[in-house]
């Protein structure tokens, strides 16, 4: 048997191991992925792509190309709900940071901006920069099975087309491979929770619903047709692919029945149903099943195995968070394998992605399933859920209308439903606030801070360590650039002021002595670079002198309010305690030595 070696082999080809390819190679780390498929996504899943995930792919140099493939924030806005696209509307709101009380938030929390990205267009994009970069991919490859030693793990694989077996060895392995994770199953991770709880069909469209759409521009267009399915609430989504002629349908089936044989034909009717317009030409490209999960592992690896993606968090797709997470949670994985492999770290750094990201996981599961039940209350106000009557409920429906002090009660509720809404369509908080806990991250002896508003609606910015670095704009030698630009790229970066000068000196010294890269940034005047709108001072949290040590997934590791007696040993010893142990037992004390004797 055929027998590879390569430091990361990763199984499957989503937007969990693409971007884990991307971020290896970026970093320099020989990787090898494997894919069951030929080829990648062929429906487009995932599409919401949050500013967080859009500024990780700033930092490898592929926004240009993500913004000019992505329909834009300004066409996301509307979140309609209608008995048809062509019936009456019944409540619409402003969606992922369009209205402008809270488009300020937005733009405030990054430079880059959310977009619609469908995952058929976002795949592609990350492959290619892998490849480019490194990467040996292999389609058509599937994983069967792995061992690990205390050296690596070998996974034997098949090549699908001429069945032939093979195997490859790898120092660390990781499972990328979705919600039925083979390697998770492999490795036994802990699953809580519960898969299959509700069945979705998707049916992708082609036509054209300009006339439809365009004065009310959205991603998302929900429609309540009572009578139209089980159970007598018939709620349908049409989800906007490409504006305004790609679709996807959306439409809930019972799971505990056989899974409903969808036809071109009857694919059709039910999109002719939903778009209320029989007239209209309708091309059906793809017919697909799926389910609805409430899963997630309460760990992420084994030994040399690390899960990713859906094969960690399983949840509907509400509040657009799968892919997002997915990206993250690579994100957060690249820089310690290399760092780990380079041998600038000890193996304890890989455990601190167990303890950043399993409740990250966790968090997103319960809420993509709780934005799911809040529908209820819509339903609710409609008078959809007390009666399994389809004619009562469109009497119920249209009482809406009515001019007594029942109508304006359920218009009232109505009102109070929808506002629950912004906790799927605007919850910039779920997007933003993760705060990591882990030896990784070195405490500063400060209280965590209180959130002020609503933690899952608004972002915190805080340099409080384990938190992502706040962004502002800066001058930076003649550009004005993101403080999310100066950091990333990899490697570790101090911000300080005028006065602390010798912390910038310290990590020159910190990186000159030892392999691990910090660059450093005085910003103020005379300096590279410049606080023009002072709003690095308001969002700093520490004095001129003090410094923001920031890690390479752009959260912050550490932060000394002043400056230190010896910036050099304290900067030494605050790095050895995030990496480690290194090569060594304790790599903090082996940066102060060489910084010492320097
Ligand atoms: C209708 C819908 C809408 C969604 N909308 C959004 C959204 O707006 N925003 C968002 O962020 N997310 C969204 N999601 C979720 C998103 O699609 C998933 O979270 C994301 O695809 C997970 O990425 P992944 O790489 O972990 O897994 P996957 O995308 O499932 O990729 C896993 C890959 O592994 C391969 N594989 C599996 N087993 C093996 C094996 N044994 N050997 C080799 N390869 C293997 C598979 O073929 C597949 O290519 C949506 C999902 C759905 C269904």
């Amino acid at each position: 048997m055929s027998l590879t070696e390569t430091d990361v082999l990763i199984v499957g080809a989503g937007p969990a191991g693409l971007s884990a390819a991307l971020f290896l190679s970026e970093y320099g780390v020989p990787n090898l992925l494997v894919e069951r498929y030929r080829w990648l996504a062929h429906t487009p899943r995932a599409h919401i792509t949050n500013q967080r995930a859009v500024e990780v792919l700033r930092d490898m140099g592929l926004e240009q190309e993500v913004v000019a493939k992505a329909t834009p924030q300004e066409l996301m806005g509307n979140q309609v709900f209608c008995t048809s696209l062509a019936g009456e509307e019944l409540a619409r709101m402003r969606t992922w940071g369009t209205h402008p009380t809270r488009r300020a938030d937005y733009e405030l929390a990054s430079p880059s901006s959310i977009c619609d990205l469908p995952q058929t267009l976002l795949e592609p994009i990350l492959l290619e920069a892998a490849a480019a970069r490194g990467t040996e991919v292999r389609f058509n490859t599937e994983y069967l099975s792995l061992e690990q030693d205390v050296d690596g793990v070998t996974a034997t694989v098949r090549h699908r087309p001429s069945d032939t077996v093979s195997q490859i060895r790898a120092k660390y392995l990781l499972g990328a491979d979705g919600s039925r994770s083979k390697v998770a199953d492999d490795i036994g991770l802990p699953l809580e929770g519960q898969m299959g709880i509700a069945g979705s069909m998707n049916i992708l469209i082609r036509a054209d619903l300009t006339h439809l759409v365009e004065h009310r521009p959205s991603v998302l267009y929900w429609i309540l047709q009572p009578g139209s399915t089980i159970g007598g609430v018939g709620m349908g989504v049409v989800r906007m692919v490409r504006p305004w002629n790609e679709w996807l349908l959306i439409w809930g089936y019972d799971i505990d029945e056989p899974p409903p044989q969808v036809d071109e034909e009857e694919a059709r009717r039910i999109a002719h149903r939903l778009i209320g317009d029989d007239s209209i030409d309708v091309q059906v490209e793809d017919i697909a099943l799926w389910t609805n999960n409430r899963a997630y592992m309460t760990r992420y690896s084994s030994g040399r195995v690390f899960c990713m993606g859906d094969a960690c968090h399983r949840h509907p797709p509400n509040n657009g968070l799968g892919a997002n997470t997915s990206i993250q949670d690579s994100y957060n994985l690249a820089w310690k394998l290399a760092h780990v492999l380079r041998g600038q770290a000890g193996p304890s750094l890989l455990d601190t992605y167990n303890d950043e990201r399993a409740p990250v996981g966790r968090q997103v599961v319960e809420r993509a399933n709780k934005s799911i039940a809040e529908f209820g209350a819509i339903l609710e106000a409609l008078g959809l859920t007390d009666t399994t009557d389809a004619e009562q409920m469109r009497t119920n429906m249209a009482a809406l209308k009515d001019d007594n002090p029942q109508g304006a009660a359920q218009r009232e509720q109505l009102r109070r439903a929808m506002a629950l809404k912004n906790y799927e369509f605007n919850a910039h908080g779920v997007e933003f606030n993760q705060r990591y806990t882990s030896a990784a991250i070195v405490p500063d002896g400060t209280e965590e801070p209180t959130y002020e508003r609503d933690p899952e609606l608004y972002y915190h910015p805080t340099t409080w360590p384990g938190s992502r670095l706040p962004h502002c704009w800066v001058e930076h030698r003649g550009r004005k650039v993101s403080t999310i630009d100066l950091a990333g790229k990899g490697r570790f970066t101090l911000f300080t002021g005028i006065g602390g000068e010798s912390w910038a000196q310290a990590a020159a010294t910190v990186s000159a002595c030892t392999s691990v890269s910090v660059a450093a940034f005085v910003i103020g005047p005379g300096h590279d670079v410049l606080d023009l709108y002072d709003d690095w001072a308001a969002l700093s949290e520490v004095s001129e002198r003090g410094c923001v040590l920031v890690r390479p997934d752009l959260h912050v590791a550490w932060r000394s309010r002043d400056l230190a007696a010896d910036p050099a040993a304290t900067l030494a010893r605050v790095l050895g305690a995030i990496l480690g142990g290194a090569a060594v037992e304790d790599a903090g004390n082996v940066l102060v030595g060489t910084v010492a004797s320097a």
